[in-house]
């Protein structure tokens, strides 16, 4: 028996060393020379490239191989240019390397450094200019067909056309918007405003990433061939180099100084260090994995591309990813390392049965490993709750517990809410709605969202774009609620200050009144008629309960396209609030405007939607004498409206008697 164990033992260690000395993953890689690489920049030196300048500094390139020369920009062209061109092996590149790839540009990305883009709009606080919406007639600096894709696609949200303001080429001269040549540049958030808080100047910042246009900033690339001819080389560079982000990040102060002291910079130290701490907080390393990049992030920015015309439809980006490049040679180093831990396996089993004290120590390792996981869980669950808005609560509605980001937000501490009801918070125009929400995910025990407006405990009001639904115990019983939030607020304050309604595009109450009175005015000059209809969506709370939320925005959405298709081009349409619409016929007697509602009515009634049954919508129409105000108008449309709701829905009411008998 003896005998038998002895020689089964030998036979596995036997296939255990032939697999170590066949294998790729073992194999000592051989002694290199130092290889001269080049990697270009995409600016001149400063602290936005530190990590590259210490993986040099600490001897991260030496020790992977590698001798390299960091070559500043170069104006005549681009990173990618020298890159492709083979002057440079690497590169430093923002988000055009997604178009370059759509173009078929055979560019590959390594790493992400930068999770957001740094680039932004800079105006004087002076000059009022808040947001997008403020620059139409405006000066406004940046650089075409480099860095602007963010900008563009922030202007295309806002349906800013490019005749609305006046472009001007880049002079990278930091007076141009002090010395008013301009109303607004382009600049880099982590560098740019040190000049202006060193000359006492305020500044407004307008930031696409606030727009939901959030494009990766720098990454490091390299081409195509260069990747497949030297697969193990370009892995060690890109290890190296986020080593030296690593090493950058930790000691911000020393790589600041570094630069100062050894390269051709024209910063002073005191802007190499303000540059630092914004650059750290840009590439945010406590959130996500030095140098991750999401593929699907990637995908959305090159929707953006090709919505705004830059590249074709039909183009995609695969082979941007450097990862792509190693699947063939993982998949054969898996299955050796499948064999190699089956054996490995075998192996421990048999060890561990033979030597039975063993077992212990490696019983007391696995424990390290387990305090080691809650330790590493402890930090992501203390993310969550600095970074997202959440609270729970019993089946009463009162907050058991709450974020950190979710007191930060309300103003008040955990120990002031905590007992408290929901409503606590609740501005006074929301309580119907909060009660709506609650009925919905306690009593229906379904998922509810949508956006309510809050009171915060010393700074007015707040906004939360809000999912509130049930929790059920390890039994299965209801135990209260749990609510996920993101704070809109300055989405809000910009919808605030618009004509549109952001659903629709179709003009809010706001918008409405001016083009009312507009319309007004003409009919008493040319003494011509004019009606207005007024509409609501028949039972629609039905929709919001039994589908949810967003597919109660589907219909109003679907009802705006039908209205923009139907009326003429003198009439406005417009979104009066909530499931209400309004059209305002110029040159149109009652009956007309009753044609018309007809009309509207019958289309809408036919629709057919995806995911839901038919809908219908009720009908108010009144004509303008001269007499009336416009809240008289609206009133005598409304009043018609609801009796159109009494006498069943789906149908159009407010031809007097006379009118109706003619028709
Ligand atoms: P009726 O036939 O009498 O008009 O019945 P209704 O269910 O349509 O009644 P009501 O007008 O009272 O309900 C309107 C609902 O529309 C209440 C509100 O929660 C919801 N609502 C308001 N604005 C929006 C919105 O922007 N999106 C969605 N999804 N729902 C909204
Ligand atoms: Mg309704
Ligand atoms: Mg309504």
């Amino acid at each position: 028996m003896l005998n038998v164990t002895r020689w089964l033992a030998s036979a596995l260690l036997a296939v255990v060393i032939l697999l170590l000395s066949n294998s790729t993953v073992a194999q000592p890689e051989p002694e290199l020379a130092l290889e001269k690489v080049r990697l270009q920049l995409k600016w001149k030196h400063q602290f936005q490239f530190a990590g590259f300048y210490a993986a040099i500094k600490q001897g991260y390139y030496a020790d992977a191989g590698f001798d390299v020369d960091i070559l500043p920009v170069n104006f005549q062209r681009s990173a990618s240019e020298v890159v492709l061109s083979g002057a440079a092996e690497f590169g430093v590149a923002d988000s055009s390397l997604v178009l370059s790839r759509l173009q078929g540009k055979p560019v590959v990305i390594l790493a992400a450094v930068f999770q957001h883009s740094p680039l932004v709009l800079i105006s004087k606080q002076s000059s009022n200019i808040l947001s997008p919406l403020e620059l139409v007639g405006k000066r406004v600096m940046f650089q075409r067909n480099v860095d602007d894709a963010v900008l563009t696609a922030m202007f295309t949200e806002f349906g800013l056309d490019d005749d609305q303001y006046s472009h001007m080429p880049h002079s990278f001269k930091d007076d141009a918007l002090l010395n008013g040549e301009v109303d607004v540049m382009s600049g880099y958030i982590t560098d740019q405003p040190y000049l202006y808080i060193e000359k006492n100047i305020a500044i407004n910042i307008i930031s696409p990433a606030s727009y939901g246009i959030d494009f990766y900033g720098d990454m490091l690339f390299t081409r195509e061939d260069y990747l497949k001819n030297n697969k193990q080389k370009v892995l060690r560079f890109r290890e190296a180099s986020l080593k030296g982000w690593e090493y950058a990040i930790a000691h911000p102060k020393e790589m600041a100084e570094w630069i100062f002291k050894n390269l051709e910079t024209e910063k002073t130290l005191a802007h190499l260090l303000y540059e630092a701490e914004n650059t750290v907080r840009l590439i945010k390393p406590q959130l996500v994995e030095l140098g991750y990049f999401s593929l699907n992030r990637f995908g959305r920015i090159s929707d953006i591309y090709k919505q705004l015309g830059l590249a074709d439809t039909t183009q995609d980006i695969e082979g941007i990813n450097y990862l792509d490049y190693y699947q063939e040679q993982a998949q054969h180093g898996w299955l050796k390392l499948l064999l190699l831990a089956l054996a490995l396996t075998l192996s421990v089993a048999f060890i561990l049965w033979a030597y039975n004290h063993r077992l212990k120590k490696q019983v007391a390792l696995r424990s390290q490993a387990l305090v080691e996981a809650r330790d590493e869980l402890g930090y992501y669950l203390d993310v969550v709750d600095r970074y997202v808005i959440n609270s729970v609560m019993n089946t009463k509605g009162e907050f058991t517990r709450v974020s950190q980001a979710f007191c930060e937000a309300s103003g008040y501490t955990a120990a002031e809410l905590l007992g408290k009801h929901f409503d606590y918070l609740a501005h006074e125009s929301s309580i119907v709605m909060l009660r709506d929400a609650f009925n919905v995910a306690l009593v229906k025990q379904g998922a509810w969202s949508g956006e309510l407006l809050l009171q915060h405990k010393t700074e007015g009001v707040f906004w939360l774009m809000m999912d509130l639904e049930s929790v059920v115990d390890a039994k299965g019983r209801l135990a209260g609620l749990m609510e996920i939030s993101v704070n809109i607020s300055d989405k809000k304050r910009i919808e605030a200050l618009s004509s549109i309604d952001p659903l629709t595009s179709l003009y809010n109450r706001r918008g409405l009144g001016d083009a009312f009175n507009h319309s007004i005015a003409l009919a008493k000059r040319y003494n011509k008629k004019f009606s207005i209809i007024i509409f609501d969506v028949d039972y629609f709370k039905r929709i919001n309960d039994s589908y949810g939320h967003s597919q109660g925005d589907e219909v109003i959405r679907a009802v705006a396209d039908i209205m923009r298709d139907t009326i003429r081009e003198a009439d406005v349409p417009g979104r009066w609030g909530g499931e209400e619409f309004v059209v305002f016929c110029p040159e149109t007697d009652l009956q007309g405007a009753y044609f018309l509602a007809e009309k509207l009515r019958i289309k809408i009634s036919n629709y057919s939607f995806t995911d839901l049954p038919k809908q219908s919508c009720s009908f108010g129409v009144a004509e303008w004498s001269t007499d009336d105000s416009y809240e008289s108008l609206i009133t005598r449309a409304d009043n018609y409206l609801y009796k159109a709701k009494a006498k069943g829905r789906n149908c159009s009411e407010g031809l007097t008697h006379r009118t109706a008998e003619i028709i």
